[in-house]
This record gives structure tokens, sequence and C-alpha cells, in this order.
């Protein structure tokens, strides 16, 4: 198969406007399933907060704003096909030149701090955090997905032993969103990565993000799974933005992986009601 060239450029102006247009406007899906539970949601005040929550979405559309002033740190998803060649710059430059315009001139918060212990910011919202993938093809396909730490800094990971059972595991997630509470701006939508190792497992959690949350694991075991944890959770009362309600969590969605025969990793990324993510096919 002849190599296919994409420029630098095209790949700049791409993520652009994906961090742009991330963080004004959720995926359909997760809208309409925030819209709904200002429904089904059985507190009062639950309900109130969801109610805000959409009339946030609808001015964020109206006034070109982000729905959140926490417009995140610009997580890229790159997979990009075996037979791509890019042209005219090296490819994590062109991602990072990208979230730098996208959030300079979109006019988005910029979160980034240069050192994690002696901080300071980058002022551009740069660097990205880029995860790449070879696949095959000749398409590149990016997703930005910006990351509030709200949400973020309420993660967990455990190596469990392979005697844990399903139950122990539901246990984990669910212990994970009570603890967090009302900080990571319930309802939550959870990725949970099952598997791999310790480092794969997380990435896992985080890619579970990203994934419609009105779909669900296309294996069926791990689907009932989702369904179970959402279940518990949302038995928890913790509610939206934490004040009690039957509301608070959206979607869990699970990735996994093989894994060694001695454990059994499962990382919960927790994400809030503005789990933004955008893709393109180039
Ligand atoms: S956790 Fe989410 S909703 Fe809350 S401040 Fe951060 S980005 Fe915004």
């Amino acid at each position: 198969m002849p190599v296919r060239e994409i420029s630098s450029d095209r790949i700049t102006a791409e993520v652009r406007r994906l961090c742009i247009e991330s963080n004004r406007v959720l995926p359909e899906d997760l809208e309409q399933i925030i819209r709904t539970a200002a429904e089904t949601e059985t507190s009062g005040i639950g309900k109130s907060v969801l109610a805000d929550l959409g009339a946030n979405m609808d001015a964020a559309r109206e006034r070109n704003l982000p729905i959140c002033q926490d417009t995140g740190m610009a997580v890229i998803f790159a997979e990009i096909g075996q037979d791509v060649h890019i042209t005219g710059g090296l490819f994590e430059d062109a991602v990072n030149e990208g979230v730098r315009r996208g959030y300079t001139e979109g006019l988005l918060r910029c979160s980034v701090a240069a050192d994690p212990i002696r901080r300071g910011n980058t002022g551009d919202n740069t660097p990205a955090v880029i995860h790449t993938r070879l696949v095959p093809g000749d398409r590149l396909t990016l997703t930005v997905a910006p990351k509030g730490f709200g949400s973020e800094n309420m993660s967990r990971l455990k190596m469990f032993t392979p005697a844990a059972s399903e139950d122990d595991l539901i246990d984990f997630v669910a212990e994970t969103v009570r603890l967090a509470g009302g900080r990571p701006c319930p309802p939550v939508v959870i990725g949970v990565g099952i598997g791999g190792d310790f480092e794969l497992c997380a990435f896992l959690a985080k890619k579970a993000l990203c994934r419609p949350v009105s779909r669900r694991n296309a294996d069926p075991f791990y689907g009932e799974l989702e369904d179970r944890m959402l279940r518990r959770v949302n038995s928890l009362n913790v509610g939206p933005q934490g004040f009690g309600g039957s509301t608070t969590a959206l979607a869990v969605n699970i990735e996994q992986y093989p894994t060694h025969i001695a454990g059994l990793p499962l990382a919960v990324n927790m994400g809030c009601h503005v789990t933004r993510h955008k893709f393109a096919v180039i």
C-alpha cells in the first residue's frame, strides 16, 4: 500500500479545533443522559442541580463559552495508520502547537503547571498528555479529551490478587466514589481499567472515559459488570454535586486487557459530568 502523507499543519489545525469544540459542547449522548436524569432524579435538590447543568450547557452553546471554567489538561489519543507519513515537522510538536493555539486563541483557561513540585504555569496549556498507537491503514485518528482535575484527583488504582471476587471489585469502585463525595462534580462518569499491568490499567481507565456513555462493553460479561457497578454507585446517595439523590453516576465504562496470572489490577479514573472528548479522522 502506498504511503499517505499528512502534513503537521493539518494535525495542528485539527487539534486546535478539537480543543475548542470539545470544551464547548458535550458528546450528544452524555448531554442527553444528563437531561434525562433531571427527569428521573428522586431528590428535589438533585433535580434542580441537574436542571442547572442543563441550563449551563445551553448557555455554553449559545454564547460560545466553555462548559466549565476548568478547561482541563489536554489528553490526546492518536491512532496513527502504519501507512501514514507525517510531513513538515514532528508529530508531538504539531499536537502541542494545536493545543497552544486552541487554548490561547479559544480563550480557554491554561491549567498546566510547568513542574509538578516547583509549579509555575506554562501559559499555553502545553504540554499535552499524548498517547500514540500504531494501527493498520493510512488514516490518523485524533481524540482530544480535556481532563479536569477536580475529578482526576479522585482516581484510584489497586493491585488486587486473582482471588478477588467480582463483589470485591464493585466494592472498590463504590468506595472510590463514596470517598470522593461531591469533589469530582457528580454526577460522574466512571472509567474503569481492569487487567494489563500497573500503568496499562490506568491508561485503560482513561480510555474508557472516551467511550460513548450510551455504549456498553461489547463483552456481555463486562457489560453486566458495568451495570452492577452503576447500580451500586447510584445507591450511595452522593447525588448531583454531592447534595444527595439517586443520580451519582451517569455511566460506568470498563476497558479490559489480559493480565499476569498472579495479578488483577483495577484502576478507576473519575470523570465529572463534563467528561469531554471529541475525535477527528484525517
Ligand atoms: S471536575 Fe469537571 S465539572 Fe468540576 S471543575 Fe473540574 S472540569 Fe469542571
